[in-house]
């Protein structure tokens, strides 16, 4: 296997000054939340995105990245609002950002390889954006890696790069979830205040021993064709009606006062789910805290039903993975991500997580679909330099 370095010194023709990596995410539950000011429950993933890279003295980033088969330029004065067009508005939009918050960064050499699925709900794109934002803080002397404080600073500045430059309205999750998890941890993240905490999450460790599965389904639905901003849009006009700044300030408690509140039926669902989430990110993190895996799977369950029905931001393919996954043992099975396709996550117990896997491709060969990806994750640690 050629290695990054060598990849690097191929592309560029000169060694890199160190190589960077940060992960790939996946939500336990919380979904649709984070910009309702929330709470998710991500776990970084083992796979991870790679930028190996040098500093340049000029204005110019030169990026390579196996997964595109490219190498693109950009001058750093051109980048701004929709500007580059493409994957490299991932990478130039993370230098435009840190710029923008008054961060001396310069151009980059970047080579950029990884092994996180892309487009499948994993956050590539933020695995992108924080492996790019370790390297320029460390080549740049911007110190954004040394505590969970700089971290988060870092975070926002990718969010802004994957939501004004690329133009992806995401929320914050998906950053936080690559700069602030813990290996072996979960991430409980107060999307409104931006509080943290870690939840352990050692599924081996419970009794018989438990697997996380995620199955990408390939399922090649755009998120970006206005469902995301119409839901978006449908929960700040609930919270609007109910004299509130966002879903978060409905106590779960008097549900159903507040959504006898609301004129428009579409309204009543998409708050019932974003309220309901976020009271299940709360019961999963006691649930996991008790070692009570049943419970986290019936929350996986419900979570899914919400999102199917009351948000209505599942496809098909989600529905028959996680219905497979649970006729062949899983505890409990959602989809994970925005939705419209990418993946679910099944708790299921360890020695049925190759029957799982079978079973779901199974019932996606019957319909004559692209064969799903199913693979067994453990909560892996944050981005970090690597070499
Ligand atoms: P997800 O983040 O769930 O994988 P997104 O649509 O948010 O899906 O991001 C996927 C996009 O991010 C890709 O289409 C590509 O533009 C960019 N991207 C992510 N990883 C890479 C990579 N390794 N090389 C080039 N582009 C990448
Ligand atoms: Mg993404």
């Amino acid at each position: 296997m050629t290695s990054a370095v060598d990849v690097h010194l191929e592309v560029f023709g000169t060694p890199p000054a160190g190589v960077w990596s940060a992960p790939g995410r996946v939500n336990l539950i919380g979904e649709h939340t984070d910009y309702n000011g929330g709470l998710v429950l991500p776990i970084a993933l083992p796979q991870r995105t790679t930028a190996t890279a040098t500093a340049r003295d000029d204005d110019l980033l030169r990026v390579h990245s196996a997964q595109a088969g490219e190498r693109v330029e950009v001058d750093l004065g051109t980048v701004g609002p929709r500007s580059p067009s493409g994957w490299a508005a991932y990478v130039a939009g993370v230098l435009w950002a840190l710029r923008q918050e008054g961060h001396e960064v310069r151009g980059l050499d970047v080579t950029v390889d990884s092994d996180v699925p892309l487009g499948a709900g994993l956050s590539s794109s933020a695995a992108l954006e924080c492996a790019v934002g370790a390297a320029a803080s460390d080549l740049f002397g911007l110190d954004l890696l040394d505590d969970d404080a700089s971290r988060a600073r870092l975070a926002a500045a990718c969010v802004r790069a994957e939501n004004e430059v690329a133009g992806a309205m995401t929320g914050g999750m998906d950053q936080s979830a690559a700069l602030l998890c813990r290996e072996g941890h979960a991430l409980l993240l107060d999307c409104r205040s931006g509080e943290t905490s870690h939840v352990p999450f050692h599924l081996a460790g419970h009794g018989a021993g438990y697997v996380l599965l995620v199955t990408d389904t390939r399922a090649a639905h755009a998120l970006n064709d206005g469902q995301y901003e119409a839901r978006r849009r449908a929960s700040e006009a609930a919270a609007s009606a109910l004299g509130l700044d966002s879903l978060r300030d409905v106590d779960p408690h008097h549900l159903d006062d507040a959504l006898a509140r609301l004129a428009d039926d579409e309204q009543v669902r998409r708050a019932r789910h974003v309220v309901t989430e976020i009271a299940r990110v709360r019961a999963t993190v006691e649930a996991l805290e008790a070692d009570d895996l049943e419970s986290v799977g019936r929350l996986f369950d419900a979570s899914h039903t919400s999102l199917r029905d009351d948000y209505e931001v599942s496809c098909v393919e989600l529905d028959v993975s996680v219905e497979a996954a649970r006729s062949a043992g899983a505890l409990g099975a959602r989809m994970t991500g925005g939705g419209f396709g990418g993946s679910s996550i099944a708790l299921v117990p360890e020695s049925d997580a190759e029957d799982v896997a079978t079973a779901v491709a199974a019932a996606f060969a019957e319909r004559g679909w692209t064969a799903p990806r199913s693979f067994v994750v453990t909560a892996g640690a944050s981005a970090a330099r690597d070499a």
